[in-house]
Parts: structure tokens; sequence; C-alpha cells
């Protein structure tokens, strides 16, 4: 049993003549809990599972914690998700229906996290929102898919929280045989920590995150992801969140489907990337999801930057 499933690849006719390129979208919001963290986690709990863990535990209140309640709930596994008073009514109600218990402590993601940690017993097994070589392999499956699905693309754009799905889609292109395939990895402004890591050439922390895009909020990028971008071709792109709100409105319009501005940051990226505006090629852009921001919330925000 798979805990994600098979994403299509839709062709994106508005963007690819906006663009004059062809471009496709591999859409991850199509997965259970609505975004690509199915794969990874779904792949990292049913390892755990296997075994012998008895109960998983999450600190993540974003799209990770609920993967994890699915993923629990799916494969028969008592799940835990500690998550810390900021976390909103909606996105622990998500998570309660996944039927995973809803532990509040602390008013900050780490210290959610200590408490999560220090929950740990034996038998449990603690699923990370992006830093575990099980996820980035789960990830990697979406490449797999690619290779079925029209073969390979000239450049794939995702975007970068803690580096999880970047590893994950370097792995995928690796596996494949495509390690030549370059990678736009985007962020917003305010949550960069992927470019000024790679900037620095060594990992960066920030000392806040400033970005509506909580998804792409991880202060420190995993150290394998700093690995990937020195292994290979890889533009950083940075986009406000202004662009990202535009892009997913835009997707929202076009194909039906609401994301959050972690998505949308992806999406605006078509317009800024050299290695697109140089692409002949196919373009393959990662709808990566997420299941935080409701049409509400991006009509709010459009009207707050106008
Ligand atoms: C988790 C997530 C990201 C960032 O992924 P990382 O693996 O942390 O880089 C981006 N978008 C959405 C919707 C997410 O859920």
């Amino acid at each position: 049993m798979t805990i994600h499933r098979q994403t299509p690849l839709a062709e994106s006719l508005s963007l690819s003549r906006q663009f004059g390129k062809d471009i496709h979208l591999k859409m991850e919001a199509a997965q259970p809990t609505g975004s690509f963290k199915a794969r990874g986690v779904g792949h990292a709990c049913t390892e755990h599972r296997n075994r012998g863990a008895r109960r998983f535990v999450s600190s993540s209140g974003g799209n990770a914690g609920l993967a994890v309640a699915y993923a629990g709930r799916r494969l028969g596994v008592p799940v835990v998700v500690v998550v810390p008073n900021t976390t909103s009514e909606r996105a622990k109600a998500m998570i309660g229906l996944e039927q995973a218990e809803v532990v509040v402590h602390g008013s900050s993601w780490a210290e959610a996290n200590e408490r999560a940690l220090s929950m740990l017993s034996p038998t449990d097994a603690f699923i990370h929102p992006f830093d575990d070589p099980l996820l980035w392999t789960g990830h990697a499956t979406l490449v797999d898919e690619l290779a079925e699905q029209g073969g390979k693309p000239d450049a794939v754009i995702l975007s970068v929280g803690g580096g999880g799905l970047l590893c994950g889609v370097a792995e995928g292109l690796d596996r494949n045989g495509w390690g030549d395939v370059p990678i736009v990895a985007v962020e917003t402004r305010g949550a960069e920590s992927f470019a000024r890591a790679v900037a620095a050439d060594h990992p960066v922390t920030l000392a806040g995150i400033d970005s509506i895009a909580t998804s792409l909020g991880a202060k420190t990028v995993c150290v394998r992801a700093l690995e990937v971008a020195r292994s290979r071709r890889i533009e950083s792109v940075v986009v406000s969140d202004a662009e990202a709100v535009e892009a997913c409105l835009r997707l929202m319009d076009d194909h039906r489907v609401v994301v959050e501005p972690a998505c949308g940051a992806s999406l605006a990226a078509l317009g800024r990337s050299r290695i697109v505006s140089e692409s002949s090629g196919r373009i393959v852009v990662v709808v990566c999801g997420g299941v935080g921001a409701s049409a509400e919330d991006l009509f709010r925000w459009r009207a707050g930057f106008a």
C-alpha cells in the first residue's frame, strides 16, 4: 500500500502562451492532504511501521503534520501532533479530522518541537518535516512519475522551505538518469534561507521569518540541500509575497485549484528565472499545494498588497 497517489501532469496552455514556453504542472495539490508531503511522509511512516513503530510523533501544525496524521490513519498507527498555541483552529481541526491527537504546547515551533521530542518512547517514530533521507526518497517518486508521463523535462521549478522537496526531486532526477536537469529553487522574500545559504556557501540561520508563505518558513535549510546545490545546476530565485499570491489566484482561475503562497512562489518564478527564459524545452513546475490558505485568504492578501 502506498500512502501517496500518482498526480496528473497538466499542460498549462495559459502559462505556456504567456511565457512563450512549454509549461507543465505536476499537480501535487491533488495528493491526499493537499500537498506533496504525502509522498515523503507516507514513505517514512510506512518504513517506521515496518520496523515496529507503534506511534508517530510530529511537531508540525502545517502540511507535514497533516500528512503524518493521514499516514497514521491509513496505516492504523496512532499519531500525536504537538503544535504551538499560534497554530490556527482550522489547522488543528484538520489534523483532528484525521483522528490524530493534537497537543498544544508553547508559543513557538521550537517549544512545541522540544515537547514532542521529550515525549518519545523507544517504540515511537519522530517524523521530521524536511530533514530525513526517508522523506527525500519518498518525495523522489514525483520524478519517477514524470518519467512515465512524457519523459525528461528541460528544467524543474520547485519551492524550498527546509529543502526536503529539493533533496527529494534531486534524488529522483538522479535515479532516473536525469542528473543534468537543472532545478529552479524558489523562496519568498523574508523566508529566503536557501538563497542566503547558497550565496554564503554555508548554512545560514535567518533571525526571523517575514513572509506569508509560512510553509517556506524554515529558518535554516537542511545540510543536504546545500550539498545538492553544490553538486548540480541550481538557480535560486526569490519572489515577493505579492507575486506569489497573484500566481495562486491565477492558478485558481486557470486550473481550478487553491494552493498556498508557498506554492504560488514557484509559479511566480516562471517570470523571474534565467533557466526558464533560456530554455527551449519542457518546463515542469511542481505545484506543491498546501491547505493552509483558503481562497478568501488569497483575496484578503491581494487587497492588502494593493
Ligand atoms: C512543506 C512545504 C513546502 C516546503 O518544502 P520543504 O521540503 O520544507 O522544502 C512548500 N510548499 C508546501 C505547500 C509545503 O507543504
